[in-house]
């Protein structure tokens, strides 16, 4: 039919772009507070407080006392792709949380963003604002050090996905629960998340530094974890297996409290839950669950983290490698402990 309008093709505005990519980075209100808090990690920070308002919906606060951001570079940091974390050339070598520079626009798309930092050696503080899109010019700002970050009225601009959002009390948890697997992996960076909402400030998690992983892990999941757990420790052609996990005896209706890392990254893994599974089948019924906290490293090489925009899954060049190694690792100290499983260990 020659009398069809032919669509033309054109390129989307940055703003339009942005509110795209959003849509797979922001999920929720606990997306938006793992992001800052990841870029807290990756600027060195070792004091990291969140504040949060209406379960993070109209008010999320980052402040840290990290390395800050140089003034010229604050318009940068607001760009897609813009990043100072890699140079492009090794996209397989990644050692920090961020890489792909797609929090800070994706979240100026999406809601009031005020950026203010105080580069170390810097003799003043700067700040940016965006919303919708829209980019003020840098002003002075007051800051002793570090950076704040405010996220305010999270999805103003997208209301499809403020209407999805759940009652406050469950985005709350699930900020918590962000901010508890963050913790877990960071035992030197002492973490405080509070409330504004009622005024004053409720303290929902606190973790002062701590001296070693377990240590931390105790202060996170409670000292019955730290009573019913196993340590872990087990290696496998340069990929090391470490953490603790629970004894059958301490197993739960539901796999809640499987927390996994892959190069101090918290991840949710098809691959890495069903070797856990597989290395409680023996001394587990099917619908009990082990309680876990479970660290595995590896050259970075080894995994690719970029196969989601929010970087929870991961991809493994081998990995048949590393479920083994969970399930040899774990049934080894489950048998040390006197739960030997009724087959024999497959290596
Ligand atoms: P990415 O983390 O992938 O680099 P982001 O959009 O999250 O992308 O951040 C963009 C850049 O802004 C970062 O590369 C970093 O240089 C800077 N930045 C963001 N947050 C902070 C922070 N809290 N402290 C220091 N620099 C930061
Ligand atoms: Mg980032």
């Amino acid at each position: 039919d020659h009398n069809m309008i032919l669509p033309r093709i054109r390129q989307l505005d940055e703003g339009a772009v942005n509110r795209i990519a959003a849509g797979e980075v922001v999920e929720r209100p606990a997306s938006a507070v793992k992001e800052l808090v990841e870029n807290a990690l990756d600027a060195q920070a070792t004091r990291i407080r969140i504040d949060i308002a209406d379960g993070g919906r109209t008010l999320i606060r980052v402040t840290d006392d990290g390395h800050g951001i140089d003034a010229g570079d604050l318009p940068l940091a607001l760009c897609r792709h813009a990043t100072s974390k890699i140079d492009g050339s090794d996209l397989l070598n990644i050692h920090s949380f961020g890489f792909r520079g797609e929090a800070l626009p994706s979240l100026g798309a999406v809601g009031r963003l005020t950026i203010s930092s105080r580069a170390a050696g810097s003799d003043g503080a700067a700040t940016i604002h965006v919303s919708g899109g829209r980019i003020d010019a840098v002003k002075p700002a007051a800051l002793r050090g570090g950076t704040v970050v405010e996220l305010c009225d999270l999805f103003h601009a997208t209301p499809a996905r403020l209407k999805f959002l759940k009652t406050e009390r469950s985005e709350t948890m699930a900020v918590t629960d962000a901010i508890k697997r963050l913790a877990m992996a960071e035992p030197g960076v002492a973490f405080t998340l509070c409330d504004t909402s009622q005024g004053g400030d409720r303290v929902l998690f606190r973790a002062d530094t701590a001296a070693s992983l377990s240590d931390r892990l105790t202060n996170v999941l409670g000292r019955d974890f730290g009573a019913n757990c196993l340590p872990i420790d087990a290696e496998r052609d340069g990929v090391r297996l470490t953490g603790q996990a629970g004894l059958p005896t301490f197993s739960r209706g539901n796999a809640v409290h499987q927390y996994l890392f892959v190069n101090g990254r918290p991840v949710r893994d098809r691959m890495l839950t069903g070797a856990l599974r597989g290395a409680y089948m023996d001394v587990l019924s099917k619908n009990r669950h082990a309680v876990a906290a479970l660290f595995v490293t590896c050259d970075p090489t080894l995994v690719d983290c970029n196969v989601h925009p929010a970087k929870t899954e991961v991809r493994f060049r081998d990995p048949g490698l590393v479920r083994g190694l969970i399930v040899s690792g774990l049934r080894h100290a489950l048998a040390q402990a006197g739960h030997r499983a009724s087959t024999t260990v497959a290596d």
